[in-house]
C-alpha cells in the first residue's frame, strides 16, 4: 500500500461537477490499494471573489480578519469533496489546515510551515478514510489561523508529503510543467523533468504552477514532486533533485510576472547609512523587495528605483513617503505598468553570451529594458507589462527553448 498526497487546484475543484469528478478519480485510485490524503485549494476564483468583497469594506482590512477570510475558501471545497465521496459509499474525512497539523508562524498573509505534527492525519487514515485536507492555511501556536501566501495548497501537500513520507502528486489544469506559461506561448513544450533550482527560480519569476515556498521545501526534504493534469490521462512532470536524464546546457524555460510595482525615491541624499534608513522598515513590515538599483549620484544627490509586488504597494507608499521627507529627498512615486520577464537555466552558469542574447532579441523586438537583475542561472528584465506576451514568444524562439524537452 502507497502512502500518496494529492492536491487539486481551484480550476480542478471549481465546481459541484469538478469536484464530484476528482472524488471519482480518488476512489479509482484508493480501489487500486493506495491510502490518500488530499489537499484542496478553493473553488475556481473564490480566493479573488474574497479579497474583493473585502476590498470593498476597506482599503486597508486587517491582516489577521483576512487570513481568517481567505482560509474559508479551502474549507468549502474540501467538506465538500469529504461529502461526495461519503455518498458514494467512501469513507472520508475533511480536515481545515488547523486539524491536520500544520503549524505556522504569525505573518499573515505569507506565513511559513514551521511544523507539521501528522498524528490525526495518521489516525483517520488508520481508521481507513480518505483524509481531505483544506489547503493554504495553517494555525500560529496563539490559536490565530494564518494563509501561505496565494497559490499556496501546493506547499500544504508538499509539506504533508515530507511529514507523512508520501508520494506528492500535483494536480492541476495543465499537463505538467512546460518551457513557458502554454497560455502565453504556444510553442511552449511539457518537460518529463525539471530540478528543484530550476523550478524554483521559475517558480519565485511568475511560473505559478508551482507555490515557490513548495519548490523549496521539497528541495529540503528531498520529496519528488509529480506535476500532471486532473483533467486528461497524460504523462506530467517530474521535479526532483537526482541526475536528470539528458543534462542541458540550454535555457529550461521562461517565466513571466506582471504582479509588479516600482517605486523611484529621486533627490536621495547620496550618504552612508541612507539605504538602511528606507529598507529597514519595509523589511521590518514583511515588504519583500525584489530589484533594487540606485543611479551614479549627480552632485551628491541619486536616485533609488526599487520593486515590491502589487498588493504591498500601498503600505510601501504608506512607509516610504515620511522616509523620503526625513531624508530630505523631494519625490516618491509609484507606477505599475511594468513587468517581470525571465530567462532560466543551469546550464547558464557554465556558458556565456545568455545576457547579450536576451537584451538582443528584447531589442529586436522593439522592447525596451528598464532594469535588469541576475542570479547564477536566471536573467530577469524589467519590460513594459502590455510586451509580455511578445518578450515571451521572441525569448522562447531565440533561445530555442522547445528543443530542450
Ligand atoms: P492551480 O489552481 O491548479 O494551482 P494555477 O493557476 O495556480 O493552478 O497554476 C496553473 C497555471 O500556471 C496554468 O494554467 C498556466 O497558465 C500557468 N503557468 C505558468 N507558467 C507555467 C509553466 N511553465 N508550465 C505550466 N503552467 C504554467
Ligand atoms: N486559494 C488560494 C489562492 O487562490 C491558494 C491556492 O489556490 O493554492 O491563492
Ligand atoms: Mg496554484
Amino acid at each position: 500500500m502507497t502512502l500518496v498526497v494529492q492536491k487539486y487546484g481551484g480550476t480542478s475543484v471549481g465546481s459541484a461537477e469538478r469536484i464530484k469528478a476528482v472524488a471519482q478519480r480518488l476512489i479509482a485510485r484508493k480501489t487500486n490499494g493506495d491510502q490518500l490524503v488530499v489537499v484542496v485549494s478553493a473553488m475556481g476564483d473564490t480566493t479573488d471573489d474574497l479579497v474583493e468583497l473585502a476590498a470593498q469594506m476597506t482599503d486597508r482590512p486587517e491582516a489577521r480578519e483576512m487570513d481568517l477570510l481567505l482560509s474559508t475558501g479551502e474549507i468549502v471545497s474540501s467538506t465538500l469533496l469529504s461529502m461526495a465521496l461519503k455518498h458514494e459509499g467512501h469513507p472520508a474525512v475533511a480536515l481545515s489546515g488547523a486539524q491536520a497539523g500544520i503549524g505556522t508562524d504569525t505573518r499573515y498573509g505569507r506565513a511559513r510551515i514551521l511544523k507539521v505534527d501528522p498524528a490525526r492525519v495518521h489516525r483517520e487514515l488508520d481508521a481507513g478514510n480518505i483524509v481531505i485536507v483544506a489547503g493554504f492555511q495553517g494555525i500560529t501556536e496563539e490559536m490565530e489561523l494564518t494563509t501561505l501566501g496565494r497559490g499556496g495548497s501546493d506547499t500544504t501537500a508538499v509539506a504533508l508529503a515530507a511529514a507523512l513520507k508520501a508520494r506528492c502528486e500535483i494536480y492541476t489544469d495543465v499537463e505538467g510543467i512546460y518551457t513557458a506559461d502554454p497560455r502565453i506561448c504556444p510553442d511552449a513544450q511539457k518537460l518529463a523533468e525539471i530540478s528543484y533550482e530550476e523550478m524554483l527560480e521559475l517558480a519565485t519569476w511568475g511560473a505559478r504552477v508551482m507555490h515557490n515556498r513548495a519548490v523549496e521545501l521539497a528541495s529540503l526534504y528531498n520529496v519528488p514532486i509529480y506535476v500532471a493534469s486532473s483533467f486528461v490521462e497524460a504523462p506530467g512532470t517530474l521535479i526532483h533533485g537526482g541526475p536528470m536524464m539528458e543534462q542541458s546546457n540550454k535555457v529550461m524555460g521562461i517565466a513571466s510576472d506582471t504582479d509588479v510595482a516600482r517605486i523611484t525615491i529621486r533627490g536621495v541624499p547620496d550618504q552612508p547609512g541612507i539605504a538602511a534608513t528606507i529598507f529597514e522598515p519595509l523589511g521590518e513590515n514583511a515588504i519583500s523587495v525584489d530589484t533594487i538599483v540606485q543611479n551614479a549620484s549627480v552632485e551628491r544627490l541619486t536616485d533609488m528605483t526599487f520593486t515590491v509586488s502589487r498588493s504591498d504597494l500601498a503600505k510601501a507608499m504608506d512607509l516610504v513617503r515620511p522616509l523620503a521627507e526625513k531624508i530630505g529627498a523631494p519625490e516618491a512615486m509609484a507606477d505599475t505598468h511594468l513587468a517581470k520577464v525571465s530567462i532560466v537555466g543551469a546550464g547558464m552558469t557554465s556558458a556565456t553570451g545568455y545576457a547579450g542574447r536576451m537584451f538582443k532579441t528584447l531589442f529586436d523586438a522593439g522592447i525596451n529594458i528598464e532594469l535588469i537583475t541576475t542570479s547564477e542561472i536566471r536573467i530577469t528584465c524589467l519590460i513594459d507589462e502590455k510586451d509580455i506576451p511578445t518578450a515571451v514568444r521572441a525569448l522562447h524562439k531565440a533561445f530555442q527553448v522547445e528543443q530542450a524537452a
